[in-house]
């Protein structure tokens, strides 16, 4: 697990060099964002005690198996941290894979497994925890919900937008890290998403695919145009439905 430390509150963990989960510090322990894929429980709970705080909570920003893939094995070895999910995206790790009425009947793309650990809570659009709001960001999966810390302005945005091999949003493929855009259920859904995660304004984007970029607006704005491009026609026809 390589452990780097960006400002005060955040420390992004990477795994294979392309997956990230991050630890964000609270006054009372680790919020942790996301899980990693299986295998990665052991390195975050050993980063966690290098760091000298404990893991009172997990938040998952959706339910891919690269995200969700080490939840178990992390629920064994911390059982009392909270987790935490979108009510939408729990469905998922339950093995509930239908759509809702209301939703784009595109194809659900991405891994998805069964968990048995039962999230303590189902988030809600505008909750808080700790010092995190959860912000909705669908589009890469249904209930896919972004995280904003108010005392930095650092957005955890799972994979509403990645930054490896260039920074993208969740629908535009990249030819060198293509996993992202493949997973992805409904683009012009993610590229809406894209587009209010950049109006909050961060000042720094921790993603869960590339490194951490510092001062990301205009690297987000140009993401959402090189999407926009790529989409065309169908992202105006789904905007103006
Ligand atoms: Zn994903």
């Amino acid at each position: 697990m390589k452990i780097t430390i960006h400002g005060d509150y955040t420390i992004n963990l990477n795994r294979l060099a392309f997956v990230n989960c991050q630890l964000v510090r609270e006054n009372d322990g680790f919020t942790l964002v996301d899980t990693g894929m299986a295998g990665s429980a052991q390195g975050i709970v050993d980063a966690a005690k290098q760091l000298e705080m404990p893991i009172r909570r997990i938040l998952l920003t959706h339910a891919h198996i690269d995200h969700v893939g080490s939840l178990d094995a992390l629920h064994a070895l911390i059982p009392d941290a909270e987790v935490a999910i979108s009510a939408r995206d729990a469905r998922f790790l339950t093995g509930d894979k239908s759509l809702d009425p209301d939703e784009p009947h595109d194809q659900l793309r991405g891994g998805y497994i069964l968990c048995s650990t039962k999230p303590t809570q189902l988030l809600k659009i505008g909750d808080m925890i700790g010092s995190l709001e959860v912000v909705a960001s669908p589009g890469h999966t249904p209930g896919h919900v972004s995280f904003f810390d108010h005392r930095d302005k650092t957005l955890y945005a799972g994979d509403a937008y990645t930054t490896k091999a260039g920074i993208s949003t969740a629908g535009t493929l990249k030819l060198l890290f293509p996993f992202t855009a493949m997973a992805t259920w409904h683009k012009p859904t993610g590229l809406h998403s894209a587009e209010s995660l950049v109006a909050l304004r961060p000042n720094r984007l921790a993603v869960g695919h590339g490194k951490v970029l510092e001062n990301p607006v205009e690297a987000m704005k140009s993401a959402i145009e090189d999407a926009k491009r790529l989409l065309g026609k169908m992202y105006d026809t789904t905007k103006t439905s």
